[in-house]
C-alpha cells in the first residue's frame, strides 16, 4: 500500500508512509519501500490503521429481529474484527461458531449470554434471568471449548430482564467471571421496557471491578450514568477510576448526543466505541462503525482518538493485544484504510437529534491476510 497516511496509535504512528504484505503478512513499513513484486495499491489520499475492530453487535444471521451478516457490518464496513454480544447462550454457541464464525470473512469474536437463552427471546423480557436458565457448570464448558472465540459474559441488566430476580443474575455473573476469569459485558439503560422499575446504575457497578465493561454508556433511558440533574453519579466516577470500561453501544436507542455532551463535559471518556449494529439499524442510525466514529468526532474527539478507541483500546478491552490493534511486521496483515471527507453533514443520534459534523469517516477497503474487500454499498449521510 503506498503513500498512504499510516495512523496507529498502539505504534504512535502518523506518517505518510507505505505498508508492503507479502504472502498475507505484514513485510515492511516504512518510507519509499520498493514493491519487490507484490501489487501496488494506491492510498494516498487514505488513512490507514490497523483493523477496525467493533466490539458490540448482533450477528447470529437469522435469528429474530435482530442477526445481522458479520460481514456487512465487519470487512463490508471496512472492519477487520466483530464481537456479537449475547446472541448465544450455551446451547447455541457451538451453531454460532459453526454458522457465524467459520463462515464469515470477518473475524468473529462472542460474549456468551449469561441465559441459556441469550438472543432467542429478544432483550426485554425477564425469562432472561430466569434462574433455571443460568447454568455455570455448562457456560463453563462451553467456554473452555471456545476460549479462542468467547471474550466475556454479555448479561442484560434492566429491570426488564433481570425481572423479579433483581441482582442476583449479576451476582451469579460476577462469580462466574471470576472463576472462568473471563470479563463482564454489561448492558444499561432501560431501552426496551417502559413498564418495569428500571435497575441503577450505582447497584450494577458494584458487581463490576476493573476490566468489565459497561456499554450504552451515552444511553438517554433510565438506569444510565447521569442523575436526574445532569450530573453523573458518583459511582460511575469510582467505577471508572477502579478501572470498569465503557464503551458506547450506539444502536437504535443508547446513542443521545446531549447525554453523551454531558457526560463528556464531565470528563468521563469512552474506552471503547461500537455500533451495537444489527439488522434493524444498519440503513440508519447506525450505518456502520466508520460513521459511528465520526460522530464521536462531531462531539469533539480527534481522528487519531478514535482511531485508537477502535483498534488498540478495543484490543485491551477484548484482552487480545497480542494480535489486535496494531499493524506489526511478521504478523497477518489485519488493515483498514477510511477516507477523511472534509465536509458538512448531519450526524443524528438514536432520537434523532442532530449534530453538524465537518468530518465524515468512509470506508474504503478491510484487508485480511491476502483478501482485500471493498465496502457493500449503504446509504450513509
Ligand atoms: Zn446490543
Amino acid at each position: 500500500m503506498q503513500g498512504g497516511r499510516v495512523l496507529d496509535p498502539a505504534n504512535d504512528l502518523d506518517a505518510h508512509v507505505d505498508v508492503r504484505v507479502r504472502d498475507g503478512i505484514v513485510d515492511s513499513v516504512g518510507a519509499d519501500l520498493a514493491a519487490g513484486g507484490t501489487t501496488v495499491i494506491d492510498v494516498k489520499n487514505f488513512i490507514v490503521t490497523p483493523g477496525l475492530i467493533d466490539v458490540h453487535l448482533h450477528l447470529m444471521n437469522g435469528l429474530g429481529a435482530f442477526g445481522a451478516d458479520p460481514d456487512v457490518f465487519g470487512v463490508g464496513s471496512g472492519v477487520t474484527t466483530v464481537v456479537d454480544a449475547g446472541s448465544a447462550g450455551h446451547t447455541l454457541l457451538n451453531v454460532f461458531r459453526n454458522y457465524v464464525t467459520n463462515n464469515a470473512k470477518t473475524r468473529v469474536l462472542n460474549y456468551i449470554n449469561l441465559s441459556t437463552l441469550g438472543g432467542v427471546t429478544g432483550p426485554g423480557y425477564s425469562i432472561l434471568s430466569d434462574p433455571r436458565l443460568i447454568d455455570e457448570d455448562k457456560i463453563e464448558k462451553a467456554v473452555e471449548a471456545n476460549r479462542d472465540i468467547i471474550v466475556g459474559i454479555k448479561i442484560m441488566a434492566t429491570g426488564g430482564a433481570l425481572g423479579s430476580q433483581g441482582l442476583k443474575p449479576l451476582e451469579r455473573a460476577r462469580k462466574l467471571g471470576d472463576a472462568l476469569k473471563l470479563p463482564l459485558l454489561v448492558h444499561i439503560g432501560e431501552s426496551w421496557t417502559k413498564d418495569t422499575a428500571p435497575v441503577h446504575v450505582g447497584d450494577v457497578l458494584r458487581y463490576l471491578r476493573a476490566g468489565d465493561i459497561v456499554t450504552h454508556m451515552f444511553t438517554v433511558h433510565p438506569g444510565g450514568l447521569l442523575d436526574g440533574n445532569g450530573k453523573l453519579w458518583p459511582q460511575v466516577r469510582d467505577a471508572k477510576e477502579s478501572g470498569i470500561l465503557m464503551d458506547v453501544g450506539h444502536g437504535l436507542h443508547n446513542l443521545n448526543f446531549d447525554v453523551a455532551r454531558k457526560v463528556l463535559d464531565q470528563g468521563l471518556q469512552p474506552d471503547g466505541v461500537s455500533t451495537d449494529g444489527h439488522r434493524g439499524n444498519r440503513a440508519g442510525p447506525v450505518y456502520d462503525l466508520p460513521t459511528t466514529m465520526a460522530k464521536l468526532m462531531a462531539l469533539g474527539f480527534s481522528l487519531r482518538q478514535v482511531v485508537e478507541m477502535a483498534t488498540v483500546n478495543a484490543a485491551r478491552l477484548l484482552g487480545r493485544t497480542n494480535n489486535l490493534g496494531s499493524i506489526r511486521v511478521g504478523q497477518p496483515a489485519d488493515i483498514s484504510v477510511l477516507r477523511l471527507e472534509e465536509r458538512e453533514w448531519e450526524a443524528v443520534d438514536s432520537q434523532k437529534g442532530a449534530l453538524r459534523a465537518r468530518q465524515a469517516l468512509v470506508p474504503v477497503y478491510a484487508i485480511r491476510g491476502q483478501s482485500l474487500y471493498e465496502p457493500i454499498a449503504v446509504d450513509r449521510p
